[in-house]
């Protein structure tokens, strides 16, 4: 195991990672409905994706506390 192995950083990268694949699937679909959808389920797409970049942000700012707390960024390592 290499030092500087942190399993609460690789759950909260891992949880942002997915979060941010979230996000970018509900944006590829937003953009491609756009014109096809009725006002209706385009307003709906909007707001899940919405809500999926609130949760990446989220999730992203969960890692970079955790990594400020804990110190165990290592990939600032050079
Ligand atoms: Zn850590």
């Amino acid at each position: 195991m290499s030092a500087g192995h942190c399993a609460e950083k690789d759950r909260l990268l891992l949880e942002y990672r997915q979060a941010a694949d979230q996000y970018a699937v509900a944006v590829a679909e937003l953009s491609r409905r756009i014109g096809i959808s009725s006002l209706d389920d385009y307003l709906k797409l909007h707001q899940a994706a919405e809500s999926a970049r609130i949760r990446s942000n989220e999730a992203r700012d969960r890692l970079a506390r955790h990594l400020a707390a804990h110190g165990c960024d290592i990939s600032k390592a050079s």
